[in-house]
């Protein structure tokens, strides 16, 4: 048996699993959230595996601290002793070309693996902060990095290059690296498992972030999102593509910095912008039904988005077996799943009006005469991050 704990470090959260494995049988044994790390008002939330969830107004002036705080409720609840913890995995935002997949950390590729992280904008650091804390704290036990973009490594090269000049893909390392690889495999897995007849799968991760991803035999082959999490369909707060000229246009001609473009681009745009103020797809969607105008616009445009995406992967496959829905908003609205299916009833997709009321569980959607099957497959990250832990460590 070894237990294993899975850390999801953001700048200012830090989300924890702790998993048991008994050869390749998982238990989740507890689970919870650091929030505003380092800020007034943080908090720390536990909860044990078929048990209330508690939730602690907390001292956490950094992710050390919390970290410890973790500890020590994992030690009072579910572990007799630190020693029973066997390895602990991380989720890192990016793996630039280096890391095609997890790897376990050493003293000679740490340094690597932060330097991936600085690919990205703004909070690519932050992903580190667990690692960090983790060092102090226990340094002994052996560390596990799976990367958000090592799914996508597959990615041919003709659609990762831009069309820009070539010094910058091999001097800045400037490309299309895609997101969300872990959902994206996880839940490309888990239809292998229900449909082996399914070699081109189209992975729909709409959450507050969102990525659509071309999967052919199990391996992606292309992806939505490119060097940062900004492009692709439109998000909750993102603004999904826009013309590369769009953010110099609007610093040269309203006096704005990167920084506010930056914000602009990445806190300000999105369903929230088109919304009036939505950015959480739960009101959206209850304005949309209340028959708000800008809530129509916001769906529009991100339904929109989301079938031109499905359209040109289908090019890219030559065809589709089966289109996954996934995420906080894949998963559970199922008036978004029945006008993203409305709008592809031209590939002969049907829609199970009953089964796609299912919400947060594992379905098929689609009916039995649907010439491309529809599912509903919810996201597990953090499983598949123990699950490499525990075989790269075993
Ligand atoms: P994620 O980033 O995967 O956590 O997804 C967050 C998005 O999922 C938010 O826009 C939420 O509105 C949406 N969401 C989460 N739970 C539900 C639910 N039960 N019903 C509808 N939307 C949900």
């Amino acid at each position: 048996m070894k237990k294993i704990l899975v850390l999801n470090s953001g700048s200012s959260s830090l989300k924890y699993r702790l998993f048991s494995f008994n050869n390749n049988e998982h238990t989740l044994l507890a689970k919870g959230l650091a929030e505003r790390i380092g800020l007034d008002g943080s908090t720390l939330s536990f909860q044990q595996t078929g048990q209330e969830k508690q939730k602690f107004s907390i001292d956490l002036p950094n992710h050390e601290v919390t970290l410890k705080e973790i500890l020590n409720l994992l030690l009072k609840n579910v572990l007799s002793s630190i020693d029973e913890l066997s390895a602990v995995g991380h989720r890192l935002g990016h793996g630039g070309e280096t890391f095609k997949s997890s790897t376990i950390i050493t003293k000679d590729n740490i340094s690597q693996i932060r330097e991936a992280q600085n690919l990205l904008p703004l909070h690519g650091k932050a992903f580190m902060h667990g690692i960090e804390a983790m060092q102090k704290l226990l340094p002994n036990i052996p560390q596990v990095a799976v990367f958000d973009t090592a799914f996508h490594q597959t990615m041919p090269e003709k659609a990762y290059l831009y069309a820009l000049p070539m010094e910058q893909y091999t001097k800045h390392h400037i490309r299309r690296y895609g997101f969300h690889g872990t959902s994206h495999y996880f839940v490309s897995r888990e239809l292998q498992k229900i449909m082996p007849s399914a070699h081109k799968i189209i992975s729909c991760h709409l959450g507050s972030g969102g990525s659509i991803t071309a999967i052919k035999d199990g391996k992606s082959i292309d992806t939505s999102l490119g060097f940062t999490g900004t492009g692709g369909i439109v998000m909750g707060t993102r603004c999904g593509d826009i013309d590369a000229f769009v953010p110099l246009h609007i610093m040269q001609t309203q006096n704005k910095t990167s920084e506010e473009v930056h914000l602009m681009l990445n806190k300000e745009c999105g369903l929230y912008a088109l919304s009036g103020g939505y950015s959480d797809s739960r009101d959206v969607e209850d304005r949309y039904i209340a028959g708000d105008k800008m809530a129509h616009t916001a769906y529009d445009v991100y339904i929109h988005g989301i079938i031109k995406y499905i359209g040109a992967y289908i090019a890219v496959l030559g065809g589709v077996d089966a289109i996954i829905f996934t995420a906080g908003i894949g998963e559970n609205s199922p008036l978004l799943r029945q006008k993203i299916c409305e709008q592809l009833s031209y590939l002969g997709i049907k829609l199970d009006e009953k089964n796609n009321q299912l919400r947060g569980q594992t379905a098929e959607i689609s009916t039995p005469d649907s010439k491309v099957k529809v599912f509903v497959i919810p996201t597990d990250e953090e499983l598949v991050i123990a699950e490499d832990t525990y075989r790269l460590t075993a």
